[in-house]
């Protein structure tokens, strides 16, 4: 079985199968023969379990979650890696790939037909153009997974794992919270990656909550309200919060009722507060 970690086998398997980097795909595959045995202990891949992987890439990561877990389906877009991950994953008949655009597929279905009823998880060195748009449908809808195990930049991994309320924190780290509880695992240097990226990464998991940390009556106007106010996020929330739909009267009078500051920006509210005033928002 060849190494997918030594450079000059991967140069090989490549070459044989005419493959060139797709920036576009935010195509930087492992090299470093730590990280992903690390990545797949860490995000808890078991004798009965099944993991969902995105982007298998040539199936660095993909291997070492089969070695572990009971089944592996790994979603991959790029046609010209299929030809690739059924040589590199041959030994691994427990590996499915399945070609798709992850953000386009029905993942719930995949997960019901590939792993029945048997626990989850989600493990990823994730595209980096896509990672917050991809951490949200995961988050969003509600998959039936226990965490999400997944490499990102470095930046977006101190953005996810911030505390609200704090100057680090973005709209996604308000949404990461509210379904899960994240934290960072490890680092990760930009010399880990065939072609080496420009900046360094970090894994992160992500603990799916059983039930969210605070009571919203309607999820989608709290979101609303996030959006807005970091949107413009150097605005106080009495001027950013108006492009939720409100009026500037009534962005006045909601902040008033929950005692929130006029002058308050986005990064200082905690997710309660966004609660708060999600509950209290008037229809629009
Ligand atoms: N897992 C491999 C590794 O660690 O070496 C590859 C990781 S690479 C950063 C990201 C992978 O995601 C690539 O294989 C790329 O083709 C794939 N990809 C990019 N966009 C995708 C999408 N929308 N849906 C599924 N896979 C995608």
């Amino acid at each position: 079985m060849q190494s997918l970690t030594n450079i000059s086998e991967v140069k090989s398997l490549l070459s044989r199968h005419g493959f060139s980097f797709s920036k576009a795909l935010g195509q930087n595959f492992l090299i470093n023969p730590s990280v992903s045995p690390r990545m797949a202990k860490a995000c808890g891949a078991g004798k009965n379990t099944g993991v969902l992987e995105i982007g298998p890439g040539i199936g660095v990561l993909t291997r070492e979650l089969a070695a572990l877990a009971y089944r592996v389906a790994a979603v991959e877009i790029d046609s010209r890696l299929l030809p690739v991950l059924n040589e590199t994953l041959a030994d691994f008949p427990n590996a499915k790939v399945i070609h798709g655009d992850v953000m386009k597929l029905d993942l719930q279905n995949i997960i019901a037909r590939e792993f029945g009823g048997l626990k989850t998880v989600i493990c990823a060195n994730l595209p980096y153009y896509i990672t917050s748009p991809v951490l949200m449908k995961l988050l969003e809808s509600r998959l039936p997974a226990e965490s999400i195990t997944v490499m990102v930049q470095k930046e977006a991994a101190d953005r996810i794992c911030a505390l609200p309320g704090t100057r680090e924190c973005g709209a996604v780290t308000l949404a990461v919270w509210y379904y899960s509880i994240p934290k960072k695992l490890f680092s990760v240097s930009r010399g880990s990656f065939m072609p080496a990226p420009k900046v360094d990464s970090a894994v992160i998991k992500l603990d799916i909550r059983k039930s969210p940390p605070v009571e919203v009556r309607d999820e989608k106007a709290m979101f609303r309200l996030i959006r807005a106010a970091f949107a413009q996020r150097r605005k106080t929330l009495a001027n950013s919060l108006t492009a939720a739909g409100l009026t500037r009267e009534q962005t006045i009078s909601l902040l008033d009722k929950a005692g929130i500051p006029r002058q308050s920006r986005a990064e200082q509210l905690t997710l309660e507060q966004f609660a708060i005033l999600a509950n209290q928002m008037p229809d629009v």
